[in-house]
């Protein structure tokens, strides 16, 4: 038999490894800022059109290359940043597997332009997988520029894998988020599509959180610093009153580079233990510095995995730093997340407390001086003095009241109130009966049976068609806030929010400003609360964040998928009887009541003949 075995021409081999490298505009983004950085830029732009499906350009003012490195620049493993094996073990760079450029021409247009401090005149090298189609002297400033277009233009496979642009835009915004916050001495601007996202001037670490998460985020911030001779560990964790239901603001830099490890992300779940909510997740922005002959990068080609020689040493320090910084700026005790809404105080009953104080014995007391200051219901001892937000629970509690009794279930408050009740009675069907069992399940008996009703899902089922409704007839109630409220969220945030406005105006939001780095709301649906209107806003972003509707049939039902679950009635919610019967037949007013939107069953049914059954 004759030999098959053959060496793959290089534009072949390009090909392939451009496919680990490359997985979508977001990978040559990464692999260009890098490139940017490693030759010492203090300043870099990044201008993407189309999600950077047509247009990915990077420019710096770093050391440039010569021609002759420019031409040599986009051979595979063809780099200056190491020159054996040893130095993988001393890594100072970004890059050093020489594998970015080629890879990046073999799959899309590019042309360079570049010049080093030296030379009187820079080079421009026009590459289109992997042909060299010309290289010419060019007047240049000092520095390079890479233009990447048509990405995947000859592997019609992988450009139709792509997403939406505005997908693949929030992949970009990522890693430039990444990329920017490992490095805040140096400045970035990033253009999109024609305008700015984002004008970084050279900072500190904590200026370049804010100015890239939005204003708000300074006071969120606590400090976290510990050196021993395994690590240094610098950085700030977020105040856990403010975890997000979102995962959006984690990150972990190894020697300024980003890296993902859900092993240290666990140390740091460790030291939050306890201080937020279920289903929130803490914030935080960590440097990590090791000696670079402990840590290695190579693992894979992305590089943003990475493998510690001692990880349990790491993991340990990670979470007693967090858990002492968390201690030591008192961040602890301020916090009640255990208080449960439901059990809240009626606001009438608020101030009764104010006996405690009392008790304390006045030690300066004189019989012989005038009369004492009198005690005041407000007092001067810190026990009694009224929550300065106390004043707004007074119309939550008044709406949450008036409009549960309205519109639909009444299951926060034990107190009848019978005006609303004869109203509603006059509607409900009252051969129902029915029967709560153990806060989860609605029991209500029909002609053959009896049935058992999943109250929750029964609850996302009705909301959920309600909301839809609202957001195709574009009639929903929506109930003016006294004082508006202002929300702040990231930029990335912020837009997400510009996408579905509409969609949520259609179902009684009502938006004032929105600015870059937050949005004023003046009116909400009628069944939301506003104290739990951020949260709301939150998951609703989490969601859209996690899963991008393709078109706006989509998206509205995804808001309201994610507004009934956020909304609904939950287990081990006490249900009064007028409840339970209205949510029964509202139920069985819906369109499709077998099964609640996450296609989950909603009641089973049990008949006469199944009892019976088991007598036997
Ligand atoms: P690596 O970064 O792993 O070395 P790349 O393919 O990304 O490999 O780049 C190859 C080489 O081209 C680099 O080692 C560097 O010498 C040079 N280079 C790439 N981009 C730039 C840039 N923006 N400025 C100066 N030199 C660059
Ligand atoms: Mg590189």
């Amino acid at each position: 038999m004759a030999d098959i075995i053959r060496l793959l021409p290089d534009h072949v081999a390009n090909q392939i490894a451009a496919g680990e490298v490359v997985q979508r505009p977001s990978s040559v983004v990464k692999e260009l800022m890098e490139n940017a950085i490693d030759a010492g830029a203090t300043e870099i732009q990044l201008i993407i059109k189309d999600g950077g499906k047509t247009l990915i350009q990077v420019v710096d003012n770093g050391k440039g290359m010569s021609g002759t490195d420019a031409r040599l620049s986009f051979e595979r493993h063809a780099t200056s940043k190491i020159q054996k094996a040893e130095d993988l073990f001393n890594l100072n760079t970004k890059g050093f597997r020489g594998e970015a450029l080629a890879s990046i021409a073999a799959i899309a247009h590019v042309e360079m332009l570049t010049k080093t401090e030296d030379d009187e005149i820079g080079t421009k090298i026009k590459i289109e997988g992997s042909k060299i189609v010309t290289q010419e002297v060019v007047v240049a400033p000092k520095g390079t520029s890479m233009l990447v277009k048509n990405l995947f233009f000859n592997i019609p496979a992988r450009r139709n894998f792509l997403k939406s642009d505005q997908v693949e835009y929030r992949h970009i915004a990522d890693e430039f988020h990444r990329i920017s916050l490992a490095h805040p001495q140096v400045a970035f601007n990033f253009y999109n599509n024609g305008s700015d996202v984002f004008q970084l001037p050279d900072t500190d670490f904590r200026k370049r959180i804010v100015h890239i998460f939005g204003r708000k985020t300074d006071e969120k911030l606590v400090p976290v610093e510990e050196e021993t001779h395994v690590v240094k560990i610098s950085g700030y964790i977020q105040k856990p009153e403010f975890a997000k239901k979102s995962r959006g603001e984690q990150f972990f830099f190894a020697n300024n580079r980003f890296i993902k490890s859900p092993y240290l992300h666990h140390a740091i779940l460790g030291a939050f233990e306890g201080l937020i909510r279920p289903g929130t997740h803490p914030g935080y922005f960590l440097n990590l510095e090791v000696d670079p002959g402990t840590i290695d990068i190579n693992i894979h080609p992305t590089k943003t995995e990475v493998k510690f020689d001692d990880e349990h040493t790491l993991y340990a320090m990670l979470k007693s730093t967090v858990k002492h910084s968390l201690g030591q700026f008192n961040v602890v005790p301020a916090l009640d997340f255990e208080q449960d809404q439901n059990l809240d105080t009626p606001y009438s009953y608020k101030n009764k407390q104010v006996g405690i104080p009392q008790v304390v014995v006045d030690s300066s007391f004189n019989p012989f001086e005038t009369v004492q200051p009198s005690k005041g219901n407000s007092g001067g001892g810190s026990y009694s003095k009224p929550k300065v937000d106390g004043w707004e629970n007074l119309y939550v509690g008044l709406e949450n009241t008036v409009d549960n009794g309205a519109s639909h279930l009444e299951f926060e408050s034990e107190v009848v109130i019978s005006s609303i009740f004869d109203d509603e009675r006059e509607v409900l069907d009252y051969t129902t009966t029915t029967f709560q069992m153990r806060k989860k399940y609605i029991i209500t008996t029909i002609k053959s049976g009896m049935v058992v009703i999943n109250q929750s899902r029964a609850h996302q089922r009705v909301l959920y068609e309600n909301f839809l409704k609202n957001i195709t007839i574009k009639e929903a109630v929506s109930q003016q806030l006294l004082f508006p409220l202002t929300l702040s969220f990231s930029t990335s945030e912020i837009n997400i929010l510009k996408e579905i406005k509409e969609n949520l105006c259609t179902v009684g939001f009502v938006f004032g400003e929105i600015t870059e780095d937050g949005v004023e709301i003046s009116g909400v649906p009628v069944l939301v609360v506003e104290s739990e209107v951020q949260m709301i806003m939150e998951q609703l972003i989490s969601d859209f964040q996690q899963e991008v509707p393709g078109d706006s049939f989509s998206q509205s039902d995804m808001l309201a998928k994610t507004l009934a679950k956020t909304l609904s009635v939950k287990t081990g919610e006490t249900l009064d009887e007028l409840s339970q019967v209205k949510l029964v037949n509202d139920l069985f007013a819906c369109k499709e009541t077998t099964l609640s939107p996450f296609n989950k069953k909603v009641y089973i049914t049990v008949t006469e003949n199944d009892i019976e059954r088991k007598f036997i």
